[in-house]
């Protein structure tokens, strides 16, 4: 059988960071890509090991060698996958997953179209917004901003193969299993 590439997407809050946490866990076979992102790192996160981190410079040149199977901007900041990596791993028949926001799915999909694209959605809005608001971390400001774009991500969403609904992180780990044949 030939190696699976495996994108999953999902707005923040919905806990997405969780269910691939344990998704991992349950499939040591699955590689994680390591993206390129010009964000600085948050505290406890390193080089190499969450992103690499480049600089706007780096990632411009990165753009115009074709390094990246996809990117794009979000909040400000450059994201990329490095199609060498993807392509290392689907030469050596293993298993890949993306952890990507859907304007770079959409792209890896138009490129890959063997790519099983995977949406893990909150159970509703209002369930979202509350998650949101119960962080208390953000201003009400910035809340709307995220939710207006949680909207987009949703519409996004459409041209999915999949949508998780996350109500409880087992269940939507279960789901994923299922769908990538676990
Ligand atoms: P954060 O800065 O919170 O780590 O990530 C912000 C967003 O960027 C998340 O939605 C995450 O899925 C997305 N992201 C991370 N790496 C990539 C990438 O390589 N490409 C794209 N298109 N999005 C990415």
């Amino acid at each position: 059988m030939s190696a699976k590439l495996l994108v999953i997407s999902g707005s923040s809050g919905v806990g997405k960071g969780t269910v691939i946490k344990s998704l991992l866990e349950k499939c040591p076979d699955l590689n994680l890509s390591i993206s390129c992102t010009t964000r600085n790192p948050r505290p406890g996160e390193k080089d190499g090991i969450n992103y690499f981190f480049i600089s706007r410079e780096e990632f411009k040149k990165g753009i115009e060698n074709n390094d990246f199977l996809e990117w794009a901007e979000f909040s400000g900041n450059l994201y990329g996958t490095r199609e060498s990596y993807i392509n290392d791993c689907l030469n050596q028949n293993k298993n890949v997953l993306l952890e990507i926001e859907t304007q770079g799915a959409l792209q890896v999909k138009a490129k890959m179209p063997e790519a099983v694209l995977i949406f893990i959605a909150p159970p509703s809005l209002e369930e979202l917004e509350a998650r949101l608001r119960g962080r208390h971390t953000e201003t009400e400001e910035a809340i709307q901003k995220r939710l207006e774009f949680v909207k987009l991500e949703i519409e996004n969403s459409k041209q999915y193969d999949y949508v998780v609904i996350n109500d409880a992180v087992e269940n939507a780990v279960n789901q994923i299993l299922k769908i990538i044949g676990v």
